[in-house]
C-alpha cells in the first residue's frame, strides 16, 4: 500500500508538476564556471574548453546538422547510422543497396564521397552583442530591426571570414534581442564513408522504436573527413589526404554502468524553453497538427508507391525516414504538452510575472505591455497561419516547383552585391545550395511529385478568400475545378525539363529573362509566387523585430523576477549536459532500467515482426555467446544501448557520450517518447537520451564486420 502511495505521488509528480526552469545546456561561454568534480566528473573545464590550448571539444564535430567526434588521428569519425544515412542513400543503386546492405570500405581507396555532408569544428567564440545591436535603437520599425540586425550578423561574418582564411564564422543569437556571439569554426568538405552497418542494425526497430525504450538500435557509423595535401580545407578530391584533428577521443571498451557520471559535448539544434504561453498554444493547436497530420500523409502516398519497387522506394527511403523521424516527435510533442498542461502552466507563470511587473510602477513603464504585445503577434500568426503554414511546405513538396522556384531566387539573388543576398546565395554559401537541389533531385520521382502537388494545389483553392494564393488562381486561370488542376499537372510535368541535372545545372547561370525564355511551366509559376513569398518574409521580418525587442525586455523582467541567471536555448551551437547513466518511470507502476542487452534483440527478433528482424549472424554470435571482452559480467551480455537524464535535442545525434575521465563510451542517438517534449521543457523527472553503447559497436566491428583495420585505428585491442 505505501509503495503504491508512494508511486502514484511520483507519477502526479511526474505528469503534473513540472518546472519551466531546469536547463542543462551550457554554451562555450558558461562552461568555465561550473565546477565539474563537483557533477562527479574527473575533469575540470578547463580539459573541456581550453581557449589556449587543446581541449576535449577540438574532437567535437558539427557533421551535417548532426554531432560527430574524432576518434583517431587519421580524421575518423564516430557518429550516427541516420546521420549517414543520406550520404548512403545517395550513391546507393538497386544493384549496390548499401542502405539495406550497409557500406564497408576494406581501404582507404574504398571509401566513398558522403554527399551533403560537410564538418565544422568549434575554434573560437566571441562575444558580439554590442556590435550587433549597435545597429538598432528604440524608435525603429520592427522591420528595420530585423533587417539592420541581419546585416550587421552578415558583416561582422564576412569581415571574420575576410580576416581568417579557410575559416567559417557565424553569429548566432543567443538570447533574442540581447546578446549574440561569433563562432569562428573549421570547416572541412571533404566527408567520406567509411563504415555504415546494415539497415537491420543501424535502424532496428525502425519508426516502431524510434523514440523509444527500452531500444536496440545500432544507430552509429563511421565517416573520414580530408584535406587538401596541405591541409587546408578543400572541395572532394582523390588527391586529398585525411585530416589530422588536434585532438581525437580515446575510446574505453570497458563501457559504464548504472548510475556513473557522463556527459555530452555537441551541437543540439534548437529548443524553445523561453518562449512564452503564445508560443506553446499556437504550436500545439495548429502548427505540430498541421505539420504531423501532412507527413503523415505524404509518408503513406510515398510509402505506398514504393512497396513493390525497390527502386522506386530508394528514391523516397531518405525523405520517409525524416519525416517520419518528425512526425512521430510531434505526435510526442502534441501529447506531453497535453499530459503537462504545459501552455496552461506557462500562463499561469506569466499572469504572476504580470502581477509582479504591475506591483511596480517603474516596471509598469518598462514591461507593462510586453506579454500582451507578444500575444498580439501570435493572434496575428493565428489568423494567417492556414495560409503561411502551406506555403512554408508547398514549395519542398513538389521536387520540380522547390527547384524552379530556387532557380528563380538565384536569378535574382545572383546579381545583388554579395551582401544583400539572401543568405543561401551568399558567396560563401551557393555551392551548398547547388548541391543540395542536385541531390534533392537525385531522388525526384514524377508520380510522387504530381500527387503532392496537387494536393497543395487543392489546399490552396480552399483557402477563405481574405487569404487566397494568387499565383495559384492565376496558373489555373480562374478555374478551380479538379479538372483544371489535372490538366495544368499534366501540362506542366510533360513538358518540363527541370528533372534534367545537367539542365539544371546550367540554368544555375542563368538571369531570370534566359529562366522565362525556357518556357517552363514550373518556372513561370514560381515567377508568379514569387511575389507571394517576399510578401511573407516581410511580414516575418517585422514580427521577428518586434518579438525581438519584446523577448528582450522578458528576459530581463524574469531575471529580475526569478531572481536567476538563464541558460540560452539551443541554437546549433556547442553545448555541454552532464549527468548520470539512469533509469526512469514513464508510468504507473512501470520503471525501465538503462542499460538493454543483444538479449533484447534476440526477443524482439523472435517475435517474427519485420521492424526486428537481424541478421543471421548476430543471432549466432548470441547463441554462441561469442561476445569478446565486450561482455559486462553483470549482465552476462554485450550492452546495446544505454539510457541518461542529460538535455539533449535533435542536432546532439551522433554525439560522443563520454565517461568521467572524458572517454568515448556511447554515441547519443535519442530521446523517449517522454522527451520529445524537451525542447519545451526539460524535467529529470521524464526526460531522459539515449545512445549506442560503445560496447555493442565494436562487437559489430570485431565480430560481425571483421573490420580489424578500423578497431587497431582506433586504438582498441582485442
Ligand atoms: N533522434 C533524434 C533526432 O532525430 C535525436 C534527438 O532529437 O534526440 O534528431
Amino acid at each position: 500500500m505505501f509503495k503504491q502511495l508512494i508511486t502514484i505521488i511520483l507519477f502526479v509528480i511526474i505528469f503534473t508538476n513540472i518546472s519551466f526552469t531546469d536547463e542543462g545546456m551550457y554554451p562555450l561561454s558558461e562552461i568555465h564556471k561550473l565546477n565539474l568534480r563537483e557533477k562527479g566528473l574527473k575533469i575540470s573545464s578547463k580539459d573541456i574548453y581550453n581557449s589556449n590550448g587543446v581541449g576535449i571539444i577540438d574532437a567535437i564535430v558539427n557533421v551535417g546538422g548532426c554531432t560527430g567526434s574524432f576518434i583517431s588521428s587519421e580524421g575518423l569519425i564516430i557518429t550516427n547510422h541516420h546521420c549517414a544515412f543520406g550520404a548512403v542513400q545517395s550513391i546507393t543503386t538497386k544493384e549496390n543497396d548499401y542502405v539495406t546492405d550497409g557500406f564497408f570500405s576494406k581501404n582507404r581507396d574504398e571509401e566513398r564521397q558522403a554527399k551533403g555532408l560537410t564538418i565544422r569544428i568549434t575554434e573560437y567564440y566571441r562575444d558580439v552583442s554590442k556590435e550587433v545591436l549597435s545597429v538598432v535603437s528604440d524608435t525603429m520599425e520592427f522591420i528595420s530591426r530585423s533587417k539592420a540586425i541581419e546585416k550587421k550578423m552578415k558583416e561582422i561574418v564576412l569581415e571574420t571570414e575576410k580576416n581568417n582564411s579557410g575559416k567559417r564564422a557565424e553569429v548566432s543569437e543567443m538570447f533574442p534581442g540581447k546578446s549574440y556571439m561569433l563562432f569562428i569554426y573549421t570547416f572541412l568538405k571533404d566527408v567520406r564513408l567509411v563504415y555504415v552497418p546494415p539497415r537491420s542494425i543501424g535502424e532496428f526497430g525502425g519508426e516502431e522504436d524510434n523514440w523509444v525504450w527500452p531500444r536496440h538500435t545500432g544507430d552509429f557509423s563511421f565517416l573520414r573527413a580530408y584535406v587538401a595535401p596541405d591541409g587546408s580545407p578543400a572541395e572532394y578530391s582523390v588527391n586529398n589526404i585525411p585530416y589530422h584533428p588536434r585532438k581525437f577521443l580515446k575510446i574505453n571498451p570497458n563501457g559504464v554502468e548504472e548510475n556513473d557520471a557522463v556527459f555530452i559535448l555537441g551541437y543540439p539544434g534548437r529548443t524553445f524553453r523561453h518562449r512564452t504561453s503564445h508560443y506553446l498554444s499556437y504550436e500545439e493547436d495548429i502548427r505540430l497538427r498541421y505539420i504531423q497530420e501532412l507527413y503523415a500523409w505524404e509518408i503513406s502516398v510515398m510509402e505506398n508507391l514504393g512497396k513493390d519497387n525497390r527502386e522506386v522506394a530508394i528514391k523516397h527511403d531518405a525523405r520517409i525516414k525524416s519525416l517520419a523521424n518528425v512526425e512521430k516527435n510531434f505526435r510526442g510533442k502534441l501529447q506531453g504538452m497535453k499530459r503537462l498542461h504545459l501552455a496552461d502552466k506557462k500562463k499561469k507563470e506569466e499572469e504572476e510575472l504580470q502581477r509582479f511587473i504591475e506591483s511596480d510602477a517603474k516596471r509598469v513603464q518598462l514591461y507593462g505591455t510586453v506579454l500582451s504585445k507578444i500575444d498580439d503577434v501570435y493572434k496575428e500568426m493565428r489568423a494567417n497561419a492556414q495560409k503561411e503554414l502551406l506555403l512554408d511546405n508547398f514549395r519542398q513538396s513538389s521536387t520540380l516547383l522547390n527547384t524552379a522556384y530556387t532557380l528563380y531566387e538565384a536569378s535574382i539573388e545572383m546579381r545583388k552585391p554579395d551582401i544583400e543576398r539572401e543568405s543561401q546565395f551568399m558567396e560563401r554559401n551557393i555551392i551548398r545550395t547547388k548541391e543540395s537541389v542536385m541531390l534533392t533531385l537525385k531522388n525526384y520521382f514524377e508520380e510522387t511529385d504530381k500527387i503532392f502537388l496537387k494536393k497543395f494545389l487543392l489546399d490552396a483553392l480552399s483557402l477563405p478568400f481574405h487569404l487566397r494564393i494568387s499565383a495559384v488562381d492565376e496558373v489555373l486561370q480562374g478555374d478551380s475545378s479538379e479538372k483544371a488542376i489535372d490538366a495544368f499537372i499534366q501540362n506542366a510535368f510533360q513538358h518540363s525539363q527541370l528533372h534534367d541535372e545537367k539542365i539544371v545545372q546550367e540554368a544555375f547561370a542563368k538571369y531570370s529573362d534566359d529562366l522565362e525564355k525556357m518556357n517552363d511551366a514550373f518556372i513561370s509559376f514560381a515567377k508568379k509566387l514569387y511575389p507571394t513569398y517576399r510578401e511573407l518574409k516581410e511580414v516575418r521580418q517585422r514580427r521577428d523585430g518586434e518579438l525581438n525587442k519584446l523577448f528582450a525586455l522578458l528576459v530581463d523582467v524574469k531575471k529580475e523576477f526569478q531572481k536567476k541567471e538563464f541558460i540560452p536555448d539551443a541554437n546549433s551551437t556547442l553545448r555541454l549536459t552532464f549527468g548520470t547513466i539512469k533509469g526512469y518511470s514513464p508510468a504507473d507502476a512501470l520503471y525501465t532500467s538503462p542499460i538493454t542487452t543483444v538479449n533484447g534483440i534476440v526477443q524482439k527478433n523472435n517475435s517474427g515482426r519485420e521492424n526486428y528482424s537481424v541478421p543471421e549472424k548476430i543471432l549466432d554470435l548470441y547463441s554462441a555467446k561469442d561476445f569478446g571482452r565486450y561482455k559486462t559480467q553483470k549482465l552476462n551480455d554485450v550492452p546495446v544501448a544505454l539510457l541518461y537524464n542529460l538535455d539533449t535535442s535533435g542536432g546532439n545525434s551522433g554525439s560522443p557520450l563520454m565517461n568521467e575521465r572524458g572517454e568515448l563510451i556511447g554515441v547519443n542517438f535519442d530521446r523517449t517518447f517522454d522527451a520529445t517534449i524537451n525542447d519545451y521543457a526539460w524535467s529529470e523527472l521524464y526526460s531522459r537520451s539515449i545512445a549506442v553503447d560503445i560496447r555493442y559497436v565494436l562487437w559489430i566491428l570485431e565480430k560481425f564486420a571483421g573490420a580489424e583495420d578500423l578497431l587497431k585505428e582506433m586504438n582498441v585491442t582485442k
